[in-house]
């Protein structure tokens, strides 16, 4: 694509897009041209094109080049709602036109007195590229050279010629940070070339951004996954695209629905302490509100109501020289508190302040805040803009996660505008011990500054449960309930409260014998995590003395070593892809046998279920280049992928073969739909025999996480050594529901009727063959469902080490014949909630279904 020289299409001044008083515009989310205030009332066409959009109202038109690049022209602000009156169209759409022939007149009177604004934006809309000449701050008359824009590889041309290198260098590269370009890894790209002689621009969906500035890099809007070019000029233009591409791509890489890091945060079992007492009687005085668990835990304390005092600064300036010394000192101001709390910081507490001080010295919002004290506004209004607009830039990008880091910019908002006003730079309240901190929204500044020590709890009316104020909160251990709604406005200080965040519940003022009770539930819980761990070491037995296996699930050497100190009878689900991630090359043979005996001797000749590699889709890996997909989840995955890569399943395959003592180890096949698959795998299976000599059989399973498996179960039983139940795939796949959904995650509950029937019929079939049956999903540890499973069927739980003790004591308390009876009942109930009503019994351990209250434990 070559360049494109844009001429006016208005008389009148030329002045930026920010100036123009709409979001959409101002943040550049259509396309980046500049504004001009008309003085004529005839819009001409500022290049040759096609008219490609003219809506009925005729307040705007979108030509379209013979090279393809859009020009829209938006004949003033909120004007679509005068319904055309004072639009007169020149031209119709498909029309082609010439560079200054008329396209629209307007009545400039009628726009004045009723449009918001008349300032008129024209912007170059798509294509990848960059403006590299626009004019502005000063009067155009109709057909002179506005703009100028180059295409992306140009522009990066022109920094070559401009910075004397001899030429632009690009790379295009794979972003493998988990959650995409955001404040940190953009504070981290600026840091890596900032002693660099090198312009260097990132380019991602069309856009481009200076490398060196955060808020540009984070408004790109690039996820974990996606692609990013790196263009650099410069004599340090090659060290500066190494420098980017190992932030890039060396950081942890993207896990997806089916990584061991996204399993684990969707496992409830992980995410929630094993069977937490039920508590003797429900918490029914008081209100209770329901909002988003952050960070799990439970707490009882009194609210400490955090009160935030609003700065709205003037806006008109007092001279552009005594509101830039302002703003400097005030930064500055800032700057020095964040260095000192940045001294004491350590972990995540140190990481936001590092992500804060790198926004403070942000090239790009420095020099919005400047341009708009240039255009006579105060220090603290120059500011706020310049974040607000970014701020709106991130929201616009549709991404929570985005939206979340646009809690950090206006945190820094606040510091500054407090630092101008002479306050001191955000100190909350000191709590008193044992608080539960009550606000509508929390910055991450605010809560650094807190002592961790005397906070309990923290309730947010607001907020997410991926934002920094999240992240920092788990890490200092402090349970946190965020979204809970403006009700939470409504309590007063020092109100009693009980913050239940296993479950995602605030009680207000529950009364005392409530608050009593919680107390005692919080002792009770400790002391009963302490015997369950005592007693955990001894086989696992039902009270009626039937068996029941507890193995663990495993994801490293560490997990194994955790997993017998909690009393594992071995390891249900080894989740390889740890050896396969966060590397440039697949494993070899050696390293995999050599990692693989490492785990079964810490095992101590227990069993060791190794899974083949569960990868792919969206899981992707750099050295495996899957074709994109559009639909990961239902891409290839598990053994699909194992299966279009033989050479690495024969080398899994053959490490496997090779850990001794032969017997020790099984495999087992992951997203197995068809029995071909299990055919596929077992010839290759025969043959990796024989290359490493081994004459021992092994056995093969294949686990049941698809309903296809679930439902030909018995014609997989005749060739499958045993069954595991991956419950958390099979309720995604059987409910359609992503199993990493925020706004579904309530609902994704593995004690639906209809996985309950697939397991069911599973476990039939296995019986049926003489085949085991174990589950390995999160239901496994869940104290709701694993009396049900077990009423199923079902012999063997693995799952997450530390669950193992509390599982095993639960089991001893049941007897096979309760168990039966509720699995029997729970096939008939019409919903998990239903279900789960039922089987909160099993977990409370006591009475008969039939006669109990709804008890149902906390669930991850
Ligand atoms: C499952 O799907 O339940 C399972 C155990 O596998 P993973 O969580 O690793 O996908
Ligand atoms: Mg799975």
């Amino acid at each position: 694509m070559s360049e494109l020289v844009l001429v006016s299409p208005l008389a009148g001044w030329s002045t930026p897009l920010e100036e123009v008083p709409d979001p959409v515009f101002a943040g550049r989310m259509l396309g980046d041209g500049v504004a001009i205030d008309p003085l004529g009332s005839t819009l001409h066409a500022p290049c040759d094109g096609e008219v490609v959009l003219l809506p009925e109202t005729r307040h705007a038109v979108t030509l379209r080049t013979a090279r393809g690049l859009e020009v829209l022209m938006h004949l003033g602000i909120d004007t679509v709602g005068l319904g055309g009156e004072g639009f007169e169209a020149l031209v119709v759409l498909g029309q082609p036109v010439r560079t200054g022939d008329a396209l629209i007149r307007f009545d400039l009177d009628l726009l004045a007195r009723r449009a918001r604004s008349l300032l008129t934006p024209i912007l170059v809309v798509g294509g990848t590229g960059t403006l590299a000449r626009r004019v502005q701050g000063c009067p155009v008359t109709v057909g002179e050279v506005l703009m100028e824009w180059v295409p992306a590889g140009a522009a990066a041309d022109r920094a070559a010629a401009r910075t004397g290198a001899r030429e632009a260098r690009s790379r295009t590269v794979r972003v493998a940070l988990e959650h995409g370009i955001h404040a940190r890894p953009a504070a981290q790209l600026a840091a890596a070339i900032a002693g660099l002689e090198a312009e260097v621009s990132l380019l991602a969906a069309g856009r481009q951004a200076d490398a060196r500035s955060v808020v540009a890099l984070m408004t790109l809007g690039v996820r974990g996954g996606g692609q990013v070019e790196i263009r650099a000029a410069g004599p340090d233009a090659p060290a500066a695209i190494e420098a980017i591409e190992a932030v890039l791509s060396a950081a942890a890489p993207v896990p997806a629905s089916n990584t061991p890091a996204r399993a684990a945060t969707s496992d409830p079992v992980r995410a929630a302490p094993a069977q937490p007492e039920p508590d003797p009687e429900p918490l029914r005085c008081g209100a209770v509100l329901r909002g988003v668990v952050a960070s799990r835990g439970f707490a009882v304390g009194r609210a400490a109501v955090l009160h935030v005092r609003e700065v709205a600064p003037e806006e008109a300036g007092g001279g552009c020289e005594h509101e830039t010394r302002e703003l400097d000192r005030a930064q500055a101001r800032v700057r020095a508190a964040l260095e000192q709390a940045r001294s004491g910081a350590t972990g995540p507490a140190a990481e936001v302040i590092e992500a804060h001080l790198a926004l403070l010295a942000d090239p790009y919002l420095q020099t919005q805040a400047r341009g708009w004290i240039g255009r006579g506004k105060s220090a603290g209004y120059a500011w706020r803009a310049a974040i607000r607009e970014s701020v709106a830039a991130l929201r616009a990008l549709g991404d929570a996660r985005m939206a979340e880091r646009a809690d950090d910019l206006t945190d820094l908002e606040r510091q500054v505008l407090l630092a101008l006003a002479g306050e001191s730079v955000p100190a909350v309240a000191a709590v008193p011990p044992g608080s539960i901190l009550i606000a509508r929204e929390l910055l991450p500044s605010q809560l650094v500054r807190l002592d961790a020590e005397r906070l309990a709890g923290i309730c947010l009316a607001a907020g997410g449960a991926t934002s920094h104020v999240s992240i920092l909160a788990a890490a200092a251990g402090i349970p946190a309930l965020v979204a809970l709604g403006p009700a939470v406005g409504e309590i007063v200080e020092d109100t009693a409260l009980i913050l239940d965040a296993e479950v995602g519940e605030l009680h207000v003022d529950p009364g005392e014998p409530r608050v009593e009770a919680a107390r005692a539930r919080m002792m009770r819980n400790a002391e009963r995590r302490a015997r369950e761990r005592q007693a955990a070491q001894r086989e696992c037995r039902m009270a009626d003395g039937t068996r029941i296996e507890v193995l663990a699930n495993l994801g490293s050497l560490a997990d194994a070593e955790a997993a017998m100190r909690n009393g594992a009878e071995g390891c249900g689900l080894l989740r390889t892809e740890f050896l396969f991630l966060e590397r440039r090359h697949a494993p070899s043979e050696t390293e995999q046998r050599d990692e693989y005996q490492r785990i079964a001797r810490a095992l101590a000749g227990k069993p060791l279920t190794i899974r083949t590699l569960d990868i792919g889709g969206d899981k992707p890996i750099d050295y495996l280049p899957l074709p994109r997909e559009e639909n990961p989840a239902l891409g290839l995955r598990g053994v699909r992928t194992s299966l279009w890569r033989e050479d690495l399943l024969d080398e899994q395959l053959r490490a496997v073969l090779a850990v001794e003592p032969a017997g020790q180890c099984r495999i087992l096949l992951p997203m197995i739909t068809d029995v071909a698959e299990l055919r596929a795998v077992r010839a290759r299976l025969l043959e990796a025999s024989r290359q490493v000599g081994r004459t021992a059989p092994i056995e093969l399973g294949v686990m049941i996480e698809t309903p296809a498996s679930a439902l030909i179960a018995a014609v997989l039983a005749r060739e499958a050594e045993f069954f595991s139940i991956g419950t958390n795939d099979l309720t995604q796949y059987t409910l359609a529901m992503d199993r990493g959904h925020p706004q579904l995650a309530a609902r994704l509950d593995g004690l639906h009727p209809a996985v309950l029937t697939l397991i069911a019929r599973t476990a039939e079939a296995a019986h049926a063959q003489g085949r085991g049956v174990a589950v390995c999903g999160g239901l496994a540890a869940d104290p709701a469902a694993a009396p049900i499973l077990i009423g199923l069927g079902v012999r063997e739980l693995s799952c997450a080490p530390a669950a193992i003790p509390g599982v095993k004591a639960l089991i001893g308390e049941l007897t096979l014949e309760q168990c039966e009876r509720w699995a029997r009942q729970a096939l008939e109930q019409e919903s998990a909630a239903a279900v789960r009503a039922l089987s909160g019994v099993a977990a409370g351990k006591t009475g008969e279904p039939e006669s109990a209250g709804a008890c149902a434990p906390a669930r991850g």
